[in-house]
């Protein structure tokens, strides 16, 4: 609910100082009335929460698509001054960048015919689900390449082009990366999983480019209307998991260490300057530096089966873009007219980078970062740019998805599996999932709608509206 807070426009609400004991900043909702009667008050209490934590900068940030998470909420942004502050597993979340990536294919619509085969054959070429392993099971000294150089190891093995790096955000490697903080625990985890998709939430989606809002920007992102794409969302698998729970156990023994008061014991934070909060920082960079493999392992399966089946050249399948929405980063942001270090925590939010961000690759520079945001299985996807306005107003941070709106639990019992499917079919959407249970719970009711989250983050200028995706084909874990 919004009551209890200050309203600033339609679209942007102050949790202000007071809200919970001890906030140093107050936070910064951005939510429509609608939207707004969905909202728990657990999140907003969480957000509140998150600005009592030390040397928080500005605000404590709430996207449109915010809701309760594990210590900080979902959709919300947490930016620590560097050199006073602290860094929180709480604040990236169990699976270390999971993210997005989207891929264009030549193939228009109109021509385009065998969905089915399509979905079907790559059901059985990704693996998905659960336990799922990989074609290959990695050598220890090869996970140690991975956890090193992320993406661009995986290109060097062969598994993708060269230019695919340069269109993932840090391109696709965090330097920070230290391996020396992943334990074996957590190795045994992610040797037999790089190159698979994992369960539940994240998906392999064909889709369809239905409306281009910008054309310049969709012009230089590479995306035209009508155009098949396909989309990947998926993250660190079990090592990334392994990564957080064993350092949430160090984190806490610091936030005792150093004397930090939490309200809550999932906001265990340590100073970022800090021998803890340091080799978290570094086995978090390892784990996304996983995950950036992970994601381009499933790039290249799909683009095998496309060329194969559909004839098209592998070298035609471009990504347009990767961004992470669970991370932590050492970013320099302008505050109040000053360049401060912050570290900056995005947990189901996306890095939304304004034009002429040296961050962004050279050729987008007057454009903005592509971003990308999902809506469900059911509903529309989005392709946006990164503004100024973002910079200024959120570190540079939009929303991460529509957002969940019913707990696992309950979606199941209010929609059957099977019905779903068929209805979706209905409409033109074929889905394979490892089982029913999987869809009951993934339904597209079980998420806001897409576009009026989309809406809010356009109208409040934090990220520009480029193209609008439909589903065609999903593959959910
Ligand atoms: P999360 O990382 O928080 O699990 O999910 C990110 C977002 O992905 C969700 O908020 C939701 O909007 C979106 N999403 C979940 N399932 C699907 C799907 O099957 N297809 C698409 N396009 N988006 C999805
Ligand atoms: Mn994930
Ligand atoms: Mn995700």
């Amino acid at each position: 609910m919004l009551e209890g807070l200050n309203k600033i426009s339609d679209i942007e609400w102050e949790v202000r100082k007071g809200y919970v004991d001890d906030m140093a900043v107050p936070g910064r909702i951005f939510l429509s009335e609608g939207l707004g009667e969905n909202l728990e008050d657990g999140a907003v209490k969480q957000l509140a929460n998150v600005a009592t934590l030390p040397g928080i900068v500005k605000y404590s940030l709430g996207m449109p698509d915010i809701h309760w998470g594990y210590g900080f909420p979902i959709g919300g942004v947490g930016a620590f001054d560097v050199e006073n502050g602290i860094i929180s597993p709480g604040g990236v979340g169990f699976d270390i960048n999971c993210g997005v990536r989207l891929i264009t294919t030549p193939l228009k619509k109109d021509e385009f015919s065998g969905i089915k085969r399509l979905i079907n054959t790559l059901f059985s070429t990704v693996p998905t689900g659960v336990g799922n392993v990989a074609p290959k099971k990695f050598s220890d000294s090869e996970l140690e390449d991975i956890m090193r150089e992320g993406a661009s190891w995986a290109v060097k093995e062969g598994y993708g082009m060269p230019d695919d790096v340069k269109s993932c955000e840090e391109s696709g490697m965090m330097k920070e990366a230290s391996t020396e903080h992943v334990s074996t625990k957590a190795r045994q985890r992610g040797r037999p999983q790089c190159g698979t998709l994992g369960s539940g939430n994240h998906f392999l989606e064909v889709q369809y480019a239905a409306e281009i809002m910008d054309d310049e920007a969709a012009k230089a992102f590479g995306i035209e209307k009508d155009q098949i794409c396909f989309m990947i969302h998926c993250g660190s698998r079990g090592l990334g998991h392994q990564v957080c729970t064993d350092h949430l156990g160090t984190i806490e023994n610091a936030t005792k260490k150093y004397g930090i008061k939490i309200p809550d014991r999932q906001l265990a934070c340590a100073p970022v300057k800090s021998p803890e909060g340091e080799a978290y920082f570094g086995a978090m960079a390892a784990s996304a530096n996983y995950a950036w493999a992970n994601r381009q392992m499933i790039t290249h399966m799909v683009r095998e089966v496309i060329e194969r089946d559909f004839g098209v050249d592998y070298n035609e399948m471009k990504l347009v873009y990767d961004v992470t929405h669970n991370v932590a980063k050492i970013e320099t942001h302008v505050v109040d007219g000053k360049k401060m270090e912050l570290c900056v925590h995005r947990k189901g939010a996306t890095r939304a980078f304004g034009p002429g961000s040296p961050e962004i690759p050279k050729d987008l520079s007057a454009i903005g970062q592509p971003v990308i945001i999902p809506g469900s299985m059911g509903t529309s996807s989005y392709l946006l740019k990164g503004t100024q306005t973002a910079m200024e107003k959120t570190f540079g941070s939009t929303c991460h998805g529509a957002g969940r709106l019913a707990s696992r639990s309950s979606a199941k019992k209010s929609h059957s599996g099977a019905d779903i499917r068929q209805d979706l079919l209905d409409r033109g959407i074929f889905v394979r999932a490892t089982s029913n249970k999987v869809i009951a719970e993934e339904a597209p009711e079980v998420y806001k709608p897409s576009s009026e989250v989309v809406d809010i983050v356009h109208r409040a200028g934090l990220s520009m509206k480029v193209a609008r995706l439909e589903p065609i084909g999903v593959i959910k874990g």
